[in-house]
């Protein structure tokens, strides 16, 4: 059966016990093959990972409870990283104002987060072959379903990442900043770790969740973790997959009110509206925005307040969606 195992326990400011918790589904057999473990809520104001964390974990103690067989592997679910900061809607871990995923890498800072983080990262590194971290954007972009890689561990994650059934793989390069993720500090102790982005935070997109679901059920067959004769798969999608260099970013000329105008997840060419930036003093269109390339719209901006510079959307340059 499920078992619900406490990895990092603390005493919240109010006295309230907090648990960071693990969901262990294990394998039918002792021979089995793989390990795969899906993280989520690390920013505790994104909650696209929760949710499908949830469903996740439904669906396999359903399975569980009916095909115990079809645990060919283990299944650890670590659904929420950060309670504080979930607790709080807030991104960073509250009080500390520290971003939980930028302190994996430092293994000798002092401090509550930092010791929570170091045994996250050992519990996960000790129970997976494979690891999945799900994110959602930020409160201004609102992100197609995407896998995103650091340029250098490429070769065993692009196989991995087009089994997820997301709509994009974007390969980025490497920042100084990366080095203090759970991502980059799992993928360099060689386990493959898959960071999906998707929809916004503070929301629940359900279409978005769902197909990443899907995805993650796919994964888990396609690496022998789940029985394929027990598990009915829906078709999964073929991703585009962009370089460095194929990614273009829309930005603010002026400062206003951004009103989108395309839809995300369409193929736009050149000279195609984007939207319109709006004088909030008297509702004047400062700018009809449009899109100074082709290729596929992939992220797009939902908060309408801009400053010069802001972002308003990405296209992966040239790609055309093969569906
Ligand atoms: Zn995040």
């Amino acid at each position: 059966m499920l078992q619900t195992i406490n990895v990092f326990s603390f005493e919240s400011p109010l006295g309230v016990p907090v648990e960071i918790v693990r969901q262990t589904f294990s394998a039918a057999s002792s021979r089995f093959r793989q390990r795969v473990s899906v993280v989520a809520g690390l920013h505790g104001d994104e909650l696209e990972g929760v949710y499908i964390c949830g469903h996740l974990s439904r669906i396999l103690q359903d399975l569980k409870k009916n095909k115990p067989h079809a645990f060919l592997g283990e299944v650890h679910i670590y659904p929420a990283m950060n309670p504080q900061a979930l607790g709080n809607h807030s991104r960073l871990w509250p009080y500390f104002s520290i971003d939980m995923n930028r302190t994996m890498g430092d293994r000798e800072r002092p401090g509550l987060p930092f010791k929570a983080s170091q045994e996250i990262l050992s519990d996960i590194q000790k129970h997976s072959d494979l690891a999945v971290d799900i994110h959602a954007s930020n409160q201004y972009l609102l992100e197609l379903p995407q896998i995103r890689i650091i340029d250098g561990f490429q070769e065993p994650l692009v196989p991995l990442a087009e089994l997820c059934n997301i709509d994009l793989i974007w390969v980025h390069p490497m920042a100084e900043v990366f080095k203090s993720t759970l991502g980059y500090n799992l993928n360099s102790t060689d386990i493959p770790t898959l960071v999906i982005e998707t929809g916004i935070c503070h929301r629940i997109h359900t279409e978005y969740c769902q197909q990443v679901l899907t995805g993650l059920l796919n994964l888990l067959v396609r690496t022998g973790v789940l029985d394929s004769q027990a598990v009915d798969l829906n078709p999964v999608k073929t991703p585009i997959l962009v370089n460095p260099t194929e990614v273009g970013m829309v930005q603010a000329k002026t400062s206003g009110l951004f009103v989108p105008q395309a839809q995300i997840g369409i193929q736009v060419n050149k000279g195609d509206p984007l939207g319109q930036m709006l004088d909030p003093k008297d509702g004047k269109i400062l700018e009809e925005v449009s899109f100074p390339f082709d290729g596929f719209l992939f992220t797009l901006r939902q908060h309408p307040l801009c400053y010069e510079g802001a972002p308003l959307a990405r296209v992966a340059l040239g790609k055309t969606r093969v569906l």
